[in-house]
């Protein structure tokens, strides 16, 4: 594993580097340019040896470096999962999971440019239970993106955002509190004692990563419950989210303007997972979505 830039936070992530005889496979290249180069050269490999990029799923801070050694190398093939596939051949669509628009679109398409990042189209796609190369099983786990998965071979996982960093984030539009719960009762399922993931720490005890699967999950309980404490009355998303405001006791967040988009919909996202559950029900008036327990 190559642990990434800046810690392995964003704009970067960890990167599992895969090799059989002559053949590199890279998981999530996105570590640093400079770092991977590195490593290729201290094992005395070159961009050349580099056969397959797998992404575990279409954030910028995993995919951000594989249109850089698709230029390296034409002959590298480029894999991620049917319901991601979109979020890397197209900014648009990137955005639109997003949910940005105007400046905040255009501020991010800067950190884009300054990363590098172009569109590029995936050689594969594959599905839950596809294997990929180095003989790794795909585990489709979305919540945090549609296309989110995790890689499985005996004794390993490739675990990408289901990283264990602090609460699991579903601030997409298109990301699903439910679907994470299961994804995380999908790994709990599987036999590991490697658990790589995307960001943070790895961990190499099988008691201790199911023990720590576990919390992360309550995490997402957790802030469900709390949400649903919020709701007297019937309320508007705004309403709810001034309230999370108060409730979190500081304001910093909200002079974010990228911080106060994932909150919207991190919200919303809590907002149809308990409707989900039945804890709550939405209702329109006057073209305005009201939340009320039911
Ligand atoms: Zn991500």
């Amino acid at each position: 594993m190559i642990f990434g830039d800046n810690d392995g936070r964003f704009p970067h992530c960890h990167t599992l580097l895969w090799i059989e005889g002559e053949e590199i496979t890279l998981f999530d290249p996105q570590c640093g340019r400079d770092r991977l180069e590195k490593e290729l050269n201290k094992m005395s490999k070159s961009w050349k040896n580099i056969k397959n990029i797998v992404n575990t799923h279409f954030h910028v801070d995993h995919t951000a470096s594989n249109a850089f050694i698709k230029r390296k190398n034409p002959n590298v093939q480029i894999l991620i999962h049917r319901d991601d596939a979109k979020g890397i051949e197209s900014f648009e669509e990137y955005f639109r999971r997003y949910g940005l628009s105007g400046r905040i679109k255009t501020h991010y398409e800067s950190i884009f440019k300054f990363l590098g990042y172009q569109q590029t189209i995936p050689d594969r796609l594959f599905v839950e239970g596809d294997l990929i190369p180095g003989g790794f099983k795909v585990i489709h786990t979305p919540g945090h993106t549609p296309g989110h998965c995790c890689f499985y071979k005996s004794d390993i996982l490739i675990a990408g955002d289901v990283d264990l960093v602090g609460r699991p984030w579903v601030s997409n539009t298109t990301s699903n509190v439910n679907d994470f719960c299961k994804s995380i009762n999908k790994l709990l399922n599987l036999d590991f004692n490697v658990f790589l993931p995307g960001h943070g720490t790895p961990i190499f005890n099988k008691t201790k990563i199911r023990s720590e699967l576990k919390t992360y999950q309550k995490k997402l309980i957790n802030t469900g419950k709390k949400i649903l404490e919020l709701i007297d009355g019937d309320l508007t998303l705004e309403e709810i989210l001034h309230k999370r405001d108060i409730n979190r006791a500081t304001t910093t967040w909200s002079q974010n303007h990228f911080i106060k988009i994932f909150r919207k919909y991190d919200t919303l996202n809590f907002l149809y997972y308990l409707e989900q559950l039945g804890k709550i029900k939405r209702f329109e008036r006057n073209g305005q979505n009201f939340w009320e327990k039911k």
